[in-house]
């Protein structure tokens, strides 16, 4: 059987791209992993790719670009429990590793059969593979031997008796396999999940999809402060020193930075589409005002600045309820 043939593995740096990598090796492949980063699954790069380097395998690290947010706001296959659209994400990224891969190259998964609801059933895999463009063409080492033939098996690339039979969520068997595999000792473990299955974290994204304002440059600042929607705009506001000064560092030349000056306050930036309305300014203050320390005053002064210059200074009243404004659970 031929052999030194190219696989392009999708890896994400959990156990099972791992454990997929170390087998595609141990049956003689040449193991490229492609590693898949966004600010909704982002993770520690640098444990990436020490795992890369101790397992001697190749890797190429491909950012997710707007096609992501396209398919995000309008998934073929809907969305999980939140805002997670697993079938046409994991198509996604069998896209972008077919793009690296080229027409040659083989395309592997560390996924195995049953052990997630939305993405790793049998029909979804057939989805994942139609929407991608890769039918029978995804080779999927840890359920390989319990899954339909695929182009590699009926080509004599790979012996299906050679692969696994991993089902479900139970990790039992993992000890037994790793050390099968000669992969022993302590594996650093980049940490990190996927935001858009978090509930809190989903409403901040369903927002910005109802309001035509889904930009990478948005969803990074999601993962700063408290959020508010007021009207077309949207305020974020700071909940500590180090929010206050990265919130302050996103604003771009049309968001107007708000802070209360006479006693320790957060950083507000409001980003609107055009100029906000007056109505829309003075509650943005109100709400900066409110998680001031002058909160308790009847009536607070809050700065307005854009581009670094003082425009105005808004006199509020801190009181009232800012929960109609927050995007929460
Ligand atoms: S959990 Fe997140 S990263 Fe994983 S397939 Fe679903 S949407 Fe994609």
């Amino acid at each position: 059987m031929e052999r030194e043939k190219k696989v392009y593995l999708l890896f994400s740096g959990g156990l099972d791209s791992v454990i997929a990598a170390k087998l595609l090796q141990n049956l003689g492949f040449q193991v490229v992993g492609v590693h898949i980063t966004s600010p909704f699954f982002e993770k520690d790069l640098s444990k990436v790719k020490e795992l890369a380097d101790r397992l001697g395998i190749e890797l190429k690290v491909v950012e997710a670009g707007e096609d992501y947010l396209e398919m995000l706001k309008s998934p073929v296959y809907g969305y999980g429990k939140n805002v997670n659209p697993c079938i046409d994400c994991k198509a996604y990224m069998l896209k972008k590793l077919k793009e690296v891969a080229g027409e040659e190259g083989i395309i592997a998964t560390g996924e195995v059969l049953g052990q997630r609801p939305m993405s790793q059933r049998l029909d979804a895999f057939r989805s994942i593979e139609k929407l991608a463009g890769l039918r029978g063409r995804v080779l999927r080492p840890l359920s390989g031997k319990l899954l339909p033939e695929t182009v590699y098996e009926r080509e004599g690339v790979v012996d299906k008796r050679e692969l696994l039979d991993l089902r479900g969520r139970s990790r039992k068997r993992y000890p037994e396999i790793l050390r099968k595999l000669g992969l022993s000792g302590e594996l650093p473990t980049p940490a990190g999940g996927c935001l858009l299955t978090e509930p809190s974290f989903a409403v901040k994204v369903k927002d910005l999809i109802e309001h035509d304002q889904l930009t990478w440059e948005n969803v990074k600042l999601l993962k700063l402060g408290r959020h508010f929607r007021i009207g077309k705009c949207k305020l974020v506001v700071g909940r500590n020193r180090e929010e206050n000064e990265k919130i302050a560092s996103f604003s771009k030349d049309k968001d107007l930075i708000l802070k209360v000056e006479v006693a320790p306050s957060p950083v507000g930036l409001l980003r609107c589409e055009g100029e906000p309305e007056r109505g829309v300014l003075e509650t943005a203050a109100g709400i900066v005002a409110r998680y001031s320390d002058a909160k308790r005053e009847k009536e607070v002064p809050v700065s307005v600045y854009r581009s670094g210059k003082l425009i105005e200074v808004i006199k509020v009243q801190p009181n009232f309820n800012t929960d109609k404004y927050a995007l929460k659970v």
